[in-house]
């Protein structure tokens, strides 16, 4: 189909595309990579009155490393933070779960900030954004993802803010992302992130809820000393997934549960 009218300005700096989003009003935009936002257009599922395109805006595609921290910007697409050997060392699994993420063509468009910022429950950047509270930095101010996220497709953005980067703690230990898909380029039917950190676990579940899930009960269950078998019979505990085409409330309880052993068993190299 082909999307309702709108108007477009491309901004070249993140004061003009704030300033453009106040002044088409809260019907307006950010288009980034356009990987979610186009799609919602052409079947008239989104109709935003204007578009701020910010795909001019250069400062905000890198990866730095900022002492045990890793600034991504929002700008940067998949396929960079996968190939980045800057994110291979100082935070694997974000390069391993970028990998994950659709097809070629998804990888070559998307952006970090783009996926933060729409919130899709599948997405898988929320996830480790959570589980590692990273902070989400906009023009505005600095927001803890754990505060970030409030319901499908709802954040704590305002209009007229946009995320500029993505801040996550250096993690090196052993970590693992397990995706459970029918096929390779799909969304997440669940998601499952291990991260070891500071001597623990650090869990993440995704699209088993409106947000992503930190699963903390499963996390001290290992901090306990369960095994892995044991503590992952947690993940589900508060859990109350909706049913979806793909899957039902118990079929996704299920998967977190047999993912969340999949996963820290692999991050430790067991099968
Ligand atoms: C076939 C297909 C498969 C996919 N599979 C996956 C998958 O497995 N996992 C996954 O996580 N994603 C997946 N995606 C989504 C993909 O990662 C998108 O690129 C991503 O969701 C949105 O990023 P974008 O840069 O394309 O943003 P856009 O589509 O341009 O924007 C998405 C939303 O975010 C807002 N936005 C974008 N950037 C900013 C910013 N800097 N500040 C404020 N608001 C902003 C836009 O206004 C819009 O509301 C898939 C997409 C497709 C088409």
């Amino acid at each position: 189909m082909i999307p309702a009218a709108f108007e477009y300005a491309r901004a070249s700096s993140v004061e003009e595309a704030s300033n453009l989003l106040s002044k088409f009003g809260e019907d307006a935009k950010v288009l980034a990579g356009g990987h979610s936002l186009i799609p919602l257009m052409r079947l008239r599922l989104a109709q935003p009155s204007a578009l701020v395109d910010i795909n001019g805006l250069k400062d905000l595609d890198h990866i730095k490393e900022d002492g045990r921290k890793l600034r991504v910007g929002a700008l940067t697409r998949h396929v960079t933070i996968q190939n980045s050997s800057t994110v291979k060392e100082k935070l694997p699994l974000l390069a391993e779960i970028a990998g994950e993420v659709g097809d070629n063509q998804v990888r070559n468009m998307g952006t970090m900030g783009g996926v933060i910022a729409h919130a899709d429950a599948a997405g898988d950047y929320p996830t480790l954004a959570l589980m590692l509270d990273a902070d989400i930095v906009t023009n505005q101010r600095t927001i803890p993802a754990n505060e970030f996220f409030k319901d499908l497709f709802t954040t704590a953005l305002a209009p007229d803010e946009i995320v500029t980067e993505v801040v996550f703690p250096v993690a090196t230990g052993a970590h693992k992302y397990v995706k459970f898909r029918r096929r390779l380029f799909d969304w997440a039917i669940v998601g499952v992130a291990a991260q070891k950190m500071n001597g623990g676990w650090r869990i993440g579940l995704t699209n088993v809820g409106p947000t992503p899930v930190r699963a903390t009960a499963v996390e001290e269950a290992l901090h306990k000393g369960a095994q892995p078998e044991e503590a992952a019979q947690h993940a589900s505990d508060e859990l109350d997934p909706a049913g979806d085409l793909r899957a039902s409330p118990e079929y996704k309880k299920h998967l977190a549960r047999v993912l969340t052993k999949r996963a820290i068993n692999q991050a430790e190299g067991r099968q």
